[in-house]
């Protein structure tokens, strides 16, 4: 084994890394729960859900079931000119659980394709009736909206992680997170804007900060108002993790174009999906033809819808409303007294996401060492040190959780 992972560390790129001189990676054996077993023999507990996605913990009869049952019908056949169960059923749930206007779905096979796909929908829209100025977004600063070319162009230009590409992607505008800076953004620009696009009531990978309600509801309205869809990209806030299903029902607002991936099949498979209102898919007819120029090879994978649909059974008979309560009363709780500590900048909590910001960049490999030895895995990033648990981790074992995170401020 440790032959193999020296070879591993010598050849294969890992997440947002360096192959020359990459950071340390921890080689995991197995996990179940809330746990990740180490190759090494040691054991932590998982607060990222690895990255939004395992809400319901790792090894899950429900869903290991689910896929064994799909291996033996089929692992997956293309899906142009063919369908299949899986898809049907799953997009039966899903457009059943989303907000009402959502009415069409397509599937993609991750986040940033799914994105790509809603950007796709909005520009076709526009184009078929006829309406070719309309060809630029609206993005918010600090946005993360994923890694591809067309996603890339609606993240943060200058703050986000893919600032060195700016000069080979589309130019998008992009506001600040308040309504008199969007209000005068859209009202500038509205003539040229196929849609705004934003991530409901949480910025993620952009900095995990939390904005109102009431704002998502002014970019409903002023999008109405000047004729511009809307995009909402649920992809890490979807299936609970915020309180409500979805983040954009804390607006009560409707998007036109609504993107979901990551804990879309509990953390089993990639798989994302790009939904739109029947008057965009209308507007993408507009043309005669109405052909959505977009056909990922894994399109529709049986194995990721079987598990999507197992996973969002599993979810809607859990009690996953007082999971996520809980949680997010007990991080509050728990991580108060961090507000006290010299080199801590904010804390805060909203829903199932608990997060402590630093004044300055934290000393990521020292502070991961440090939770690692107290049994924990996190990822900070940036000034963040950070938690969003599977819904079903006990108390005991998120206080040790933020417990660690408490103790590690001292190394960050
Ligand atoms: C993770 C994420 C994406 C990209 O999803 P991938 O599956 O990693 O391509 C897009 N938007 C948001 C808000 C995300 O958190």
């Amino acid at each position: 084994m440790s032959d193999l992972l020296k070879f591993e560390s010598e050849h294969v790129w890992h997440p947002y890394a360096s192959m020359q001189n990459p950071p340390p990676v921890y080689a995991v054996k197995s996990a179940s729960g809330v746990l990740l077993n180490f190759e090494d023999g040691r054991t932590v507990i998982d607060g990222m859900a690895s990255w939004w996605c395992a809400i319901h913990g790792y090894n899950v009869p429900a869903l290991n079931t689910a896929i064994e049952a799909q291996l033996g019908n089929m692992a997956h056949v293309m899906f142009g000119g063919l369908t299949h169960k899986p898809a049907a059923a799953l997009a039966k749930l899903l457009l059943s659980i989303v907000p009402q206007d959502m009415q069409h779905v397509f599937f993609a096979d991750s986040g940033s394709v799914s994105v790509e796909v809603a950007i796709k929908m909005a520009l076709q829209h526009w184009q078929a009736q006829g309406i070719r100025e309309k060809s630029k977004l609206l993005a918010l600063k600090s946005a993360y909206h994923g890694d591809t070319f067309g996603a890339m162009a609606v993240c943060d230009p200058i703050s986000g992680m893919h600032h060195m590409f700016a000069d080979v992607l589309p130019k998008h505008y992009f506001s600040d997170v308040n309504i008199e800076a969007f209000t005068s953004q859209i009202k500038a620009h509205h003539h040229e804007l196929a849609a705004v696009i934003v991530e409901p009531m949480v910025q993620g990978a952009g900095g995990m900060q939390f904005y109102s309600p009431e704002f998502l509801q002014q970019i409903r309205a002023l999008c109405h108002q000047y004729d511009v869809l809307l995009i909402v990209d649920e992809i890490a806030t979807g299936f609970g993790r915020t309180g409500k299903l979805f983040a954009c029902e804390h607006a009560n607002i409707q998007p036109d174009i609504m993107c979901v991936g990551k804990a879309l099949t509990g953390g089993y498979m990639s798989l994302a999906a790009t939904l739109c209102s029947a008057k965009v898919c209308a507007g993408i007819h507009a043309d005669g033809a109405g052909i959505l120029m977009h056909g990922p090879t894994f399109m529709a994978n049986p194995l990721a819808c079987s598990v999507a649909l197992a996973s969002l059974q599993l979810l809607l008979d859990s009690p996953w409303q007082q999971r996520v309560c809980d949680i997010a009363l007990q991080l509050s709780n728990d991580l108060a007294v961090c507000r006290q500590h010299p080199s801590v900048a904010d804390v805060r909590v909203f829903g199932a996401i608990g997060v402590i910001e630093m004044k300055a960049p934290v000393d990521v490999k020292k502070v991961q060492q440090c939770l690692i030895e107290q049994g924990v895995w996190l990822r900070p990033f940036g000034k963040l040190i950070y938690t969003m648990p599977p819904f079903i981790i006990s108390p005991e074992n998120l206080r040790t959780i933020t417990s660690a995170m408490r103790k590690a401020l001292s190394f960050a």
